[in-house]
């Protein structure tokens, strides 16, 4: 069984969010994870220099929290992330880091540069530049925050990992590793390899709807804890209203042995963050129900008996009949980043003038996402598969018709 504190956390509030964590970690032993004198990287999910607001990046009061915990056990703190877009530096200050950092005296660890690191036991996934923060550091303090993702369908701990990566080299990951099977084995065997020390997750108010970017904040109330990051990723999973089993990151994750994402492997503790009190044990199954937010909005990805077909019959099936992403032309403002994100040579995107709308090559496209997950004006959304498109039309006609 695998171990996850759940605090009940209604909003940022720092006393109440700081006696909440003090609290999950006297209740997980916390302290013997480390020892005096370590030098601990914390690793937030900063994957742009957006405000706090959007929910994209945890929130600093979160921030400030574990930061606070950990010095607290004689640690020196650094931290850091590279993000999708943006610079280092400029994340962690819109996301309102930084300043937390200067105030605790948490570095701000060097993302900029990396080392080829081979991995000793990458089984899919066998080298890669890493930031030399984190080889810097003993260990890593994982800080995710709970987020649909058009890919993954959420993204929380195991997924957070892939910002240790620095530069093109992530975008480049996608087109090594194409479908969701691969590039979940990928994430398998770099969270293998720099396996987190703890994980905490920022569900308090998660990202729902377009996610990892451009979804809207949605209040959960929850700050979760643990030592495994696929048991706090399943968590994180019963709250949207996923069965976790659904979720090909964290099946695979599971199977490589790097945690459970099984419900009823998952011994969990929900507490009281005003009193610490525990208000509810179990095992995570026997909470799905109560846990899950009502119609909490996640992407149309990538589980289905649909993908597995795809995944199947090739590449042909998959142009016409997978999920895609399309650009909303009224919400574009032709900004051409998507473009550039696009990491597949020929492009599966492309502007033909500087201020045109891009056009997509779906005969191109390996359906990675980094284009939505980079378009800052929240433009392109993710199309259902082949079925529902024909629904959708169909809808459409019968609609334009009664008007006729
Ligand atoms: S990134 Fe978004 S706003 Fe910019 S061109 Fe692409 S779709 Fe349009
Ligand atoms: S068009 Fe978008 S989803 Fe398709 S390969 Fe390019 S970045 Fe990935």
């Amino acid at each position: 069984m695998s171990q996850v504190i759940l605090c009940r956390v209604l909003d940022y509030d720092s006393n109440l969010i700081e006696s909440s964590l003090a609290a999950a970690f006297l209740k997980l032993g916390v302290n013997r994870h480390f020892q005096s004198g370590e030098n601990i990287l914390i690793k937030p999910n900063l994957l742009s220099a957006v405000s706090p607001e959007r929910a994209v990046t945890p929130h600093p009061v979160v921030f400030a929290a574990l930061a606070q915990q950990l010095a607290a056990m004689d640690l020196t703190l650094s931290y850091g992330d590279s993000p999708a877009m943006s610079l280092p530096a400029a994340a962690a200050h819109m996301a309102g880091l930084a300043g937390v950092a200067d105030h605790l005296g948490v570095v701000h660890a060097d993302f900029s540069s990396a080392t080829t690191v081979r991995f000793s036991q990458g089984i899919h996934f066998k080298e890669a530049p890493i930031a030399n923060g984190v080889l810097a550091a003993d260990g890593l303090v994982n800080l995710c925050k709970l987020k649909t993702h058009a890919l993954t369908g959420m993204t929380g701990a195991v997924k957070n990992l892939f910002g240790i990566i620095v530069g093109p080299r992530k975008a480049q990951l996608h087109v090594q590793f194409p479908d969701l099977q691969s590039f979940s084995n990928m994430l398998a065997d770099l969270n293998r390899e720099f396996m987190p020390r703890l994980v905490v997750m920022d569900a308090i108010v998660a990202m729902e709807g377009n996610g990892p970017m451009n979804g809207k904040p949605r209040a959960c109330g929850w700050l979760i804890t643990g030592f495994d990051p696929v048991a706090v990723d399943a968590a994180g999973a019963v709250i949207m209203g996923y069965d976790p089993d659904d979720l090909m990151v964290l099946k695979t994750a599971q199977k490589a042995g790097l945690g459970k994402a099984n419900p009823r492997d998952i011994e969990v503790t929900l507490l009281d963050a005003g009193t610490g009190m525990t208000i509810g044990e179990g095992s995570l199954a026997d909470f799905s129900s109560q846990l899950a937010i009502p119609e909490f909005v996640r992407p149309a990805v990538s589980r289905s008996i649909m993908t597995l077909a795809t995944q199947l019959a090739g590449p042909l099936i998959k142009r016409h009949v997978m999920e895609r992403p399309a650009i909303l032309p009224d919400v574009c403002t032709r900004c051409g980043q998507c473009v550039k994100a696009c990491p597949v040579d020929p492009k599966a995107l492309t502007q033909n003038q500087p201020a045109a709308v891009p056009l997509y090559r779906y005969d191109r496209c390996i359906r990675c996402y980094c284009c939505q997950e980079i378009c800052p004006a929240g433009a392109i959304v993710v199309e259902p598969a082949w079925p529902g498109r024909m629904l959708a039309s169909a809808k459409a006609h019968r609609t334009q018709s009664t008007r006729d």
